[in-house]
């Protein structure tokens, strides 16, 4: 195992959006610098950090530099450059590892790993033409998912397909090429869990939440998930068993559906930090962007306990900018503001967190009540 980090040391961080930023804050905090790459000089991590490489993810001559600033390298979203990453695990340390970055960036790579690890996903096929799509809707039925197995987030390249009629024109609109066609799963809730796991293997995971999505980007997080004990401590051991078998170094999110048998299905992961964890701010002693530091400098990893019950909500686009004079006025919501320049639809602005004692979670009226919404714009999926 590679050196602790001390005080003063220096973490890079790939990527300068707020999941950057959050972790960059939580670095200062054990007193690290952090040095940004990011393709934007006026980007969110960049603002609270020491340092800041401007360049494209695949350029070698920038990648160097920002190599020679830093003591170990992370990054926070999955699109980077796995090339660009091999080269810098060849100068410095880097968590996770580029071959861990590989299996997140491809559908059909991570579902193949996942079902390996033990751990249970939906049906799915690998499809290569339309023929292929017809041929393996026969098995897994429709309706039916089809996503481009490369670069598709927030619902970005996928479509629900109806029937056989529905092919052609969904696998000439979706790029890149190709694609994986998974089982459409009718889903009771969408849940995640958070596990962090040391270079010497000390694994600890947050508890599970559950996640209500609009328009394809989440929306609500409630934590705990009002889920049963036995199904909450399977999705841990779940996303565990991935992260053990990755041998991941650093923090990963394991999205899963719970379906109407009581089962968990994983859908994907992302060896990062991740928006349903945002909670852990406020809510854990160590959030889940510390115990990403943590991982990634060799520190002990705590127990990823919660002391409070939380409900975080996202600001999305120009009208969740709109809500911040009245979020900032309103007691007990805690705000949190990413920088960004424009508020662009759909982009994530900053987001909200209330808490709760623990076991005192509102039910689906105070949810709404609690964020300041209407009750009909906080429910359902
Ligand atoms: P993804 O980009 O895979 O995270 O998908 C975005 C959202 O689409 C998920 O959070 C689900 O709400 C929905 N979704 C994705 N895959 C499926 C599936 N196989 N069955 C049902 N819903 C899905």
């Amino acid at each position: 195992m590679s050196q602790a980090l001390t005080p003063g040391a220096v973490i890079g961080i790939i990527g300068g959006g707020q999941l950057g930023r959050m972790s960059a804050m939580a670095a200062a905090r054990l007193g690290f610098r952090t040095h940004i790459f990011s393709p934007e000089a006026a980007c969110p991590a960049a603002a609270v950090s020491a340092g800041l490489t401007v360049g494209a993810y695949d350029d070698q001559e920038a990648l160097r530099a920002f190599a020679s600033h830093v003591d170990v390298v992370t990054f926070e979203f999955e699109n980077v450059s796995a090339a660009g990453l091999d080269l810098l695990a060849a100068l410095r340390p880097v968590h996770p590892s580029p071959a861990t970055l590989r299996v997140s960036q491809d559908r059909v790579t991570e579902k193949s790993f996942i079902n390996g690890a033990g751990a249970p996903s939906g049906a799915w096929a690998a499809v290569y033409s339309p023929d292929e799509v017809r041929e393996a809707a026969v098995g897994l039925g429709y309706p039916c998912v089809l996503k481009t197995a490369r670069m598709g987030y927030d619902g970005r390249g996928q479509a629900v397909l109806r029937g056989p009629d529905d092919v052609d024109a969904a696998w000439e609109r979706l790029e890149p090429k190709p694609m994986i066609l998974e089982a459409f799963v009718d889903f009771a809730c969408e849940i995640s869990v958070i596990v962090a796991r040391g270079a010497g293997g000390a694994t600890v995971a947050f508890d599970a939440v559950e996640n209500r999505h609009r328009d394809h980007v989440l929306d609500i997080t409630l934590a705990p998930a009002r889920i049963g004990p036995d199904l909450a401590a399977r999705a841990r051991d779940v996303a565990m068993r991935v992260a053990r078998g990755l041998r991941l170094v650093g923090l990963l999110a394991v999205e899963m559906f719970v379906d109407r048998d009581g089962g968990v299905l994983v859908n994907e992961i992302a060896p990062r930090p991740h928006n349903s964890g945002h909670w852990t701010i406020d809510a854990c002693p160590v959030s889940q962007f510390e115990m990403h530091i943590r991982a990634v400098a060799g520190l002990p990893l705590p127990p990823a306990v919660r002391h409070s019950d939380a409900v975080m909500q996202n600001l999305i686009g120009p009208e969740g900018a709109a809500r911040w004079p009245e979020v900032l006025a309103t007691p007990g919501l805690i705000p949190h503001w990413y920088g960004k320049t424009a508020a662009r639809p759909g982009r994530k602005m900053g987001h909200v967190t209330r808490l709760f004692p623990r076991g005192a979670l509102p039910g689906e009226f105070g949810v709404a009540a609690a964020l300041g919404l209407k009750a009909d714009a906080a429910s359902g999926p």
